[in-house]
């Protein structure tokens, strides 16, 4: 395959982010996908996001405005991302304790000592995936299966991969409880993607690699896939955007990240 770098460029986008030494920290930090939750919000014209918050006695002057704060004037524009971030109740995926943290722009503790990203580089990373509707997706580092059901919202198929058991069950638990039936959570080493099921229209890796692996670029459909990594040292990464017609992959860099490593047999060691 033959790999052409563009120049890299600072995306305006990540320049308001909360940074730490500059980077957007995930660690310390349309059409609608067949299973998703849709935009009825349960028929009561109340988004689920809102009513669950509702439920869990959140302030919900906060929850109506996160979106148009924290997304919107940071420059996330894609509509149909900010409307599936407006869906999906993050709170559903963050242990009790965080929940009325659930709506702030951060990371968050989940278990085995993993994080559920910030939402603002959930926003920055689903749009530049450049999800349409019909695409079936790879994301590699389920965490709490946040991410994954904002695709869900947005794709026909999900697969997440989580190298954790007990981080994919709870996160199984939870996607099935929202509704969704178009995301499947597989446990593995998810540096050599899925062989079996490839190919992908899109890859999204939530954890930061030193390397892009080989087998995502292999494993990416060869008519306008495109694969999201971030790449670097285990203390600061860069996003990564690898699309490929046939041969040929096209790498762009956006800006500076956090992430939890990816460890696997081709990234970094246990
Ligand atoms: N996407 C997640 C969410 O929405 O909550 C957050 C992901 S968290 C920042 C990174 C995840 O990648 C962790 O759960 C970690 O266990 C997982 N991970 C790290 N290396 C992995 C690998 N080789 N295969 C699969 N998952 C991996």
């Amino acid at each position: 395959m033959r790999y052409i770098s563009a120049p890299q460029r600072s995306q305006s986008v990540l320049a308001s982010a909360s940074t730490r030494g500059g980077a957007v920290s995930a660690e310390v930090s349309g059409v609608m996908g067949r299973g998703g939750l849709g935009g009825s919000g349960g028929g009561s014209g109340v988004s689920p996001c809102l009513a669950a918050a509702r439920r869990s006695g959140l302030d919900t002057e906060q929850i109506m405005s996160w979106i148009d704060e924290q997304l919107v004037a940071r420059g996330i524009r894609d509509a149909r991302v900010l409307d599936a971030m407006r869906r999906v109740p993050r709170e559903a995926f963050v242990p009790e304790a965080s929940q009325p943290l659930a709506y702030t722009d951060r990371a968050l503790p989940i278990r085995s000592g993993q994080t559920i990203s910030q939402p603002f580089m959930v926003a920055v990373m689903t749009e530049a995936l450049m999800l349409r509707g019909p695409e079936r997706v790879l994301e590699i580092g389920t965490g709490s299966g946040y991410q994954a059901a904002i695709l869900a919202e947005l794709a026909t198929e999900v697969v997440t991969i989580e190298r954790w058991p007990e981080l994919a069950d709870a996160a199984r638990a939870t996607i099935l409880s929202l509704g969704y039936t178009n995301v499947e959570v597989i446990v593995g080493d998810g540096s050599l993607g899925l062989a079996a099921r490839a190919p992908f229209d899109r890859i999204l890796v939530t954890a930061g690699a030193p390397r892009v692996p080989d087998a995502l670029t292999r494993q990416l459909s060869q008519s306008g896939g495109r694969l999201v990594i971030p790449v670097g040292s285990p203390d600061q990464q860069w996003l990564k955007v690898i699309s490929r017609e046939g041969d040929r992959l096209d790498e762009t860099t956006l800006d500076a990240c956090v992430f939890v490593p990816l460890v696997g047999a081709d990234a970094w060691p246990e």
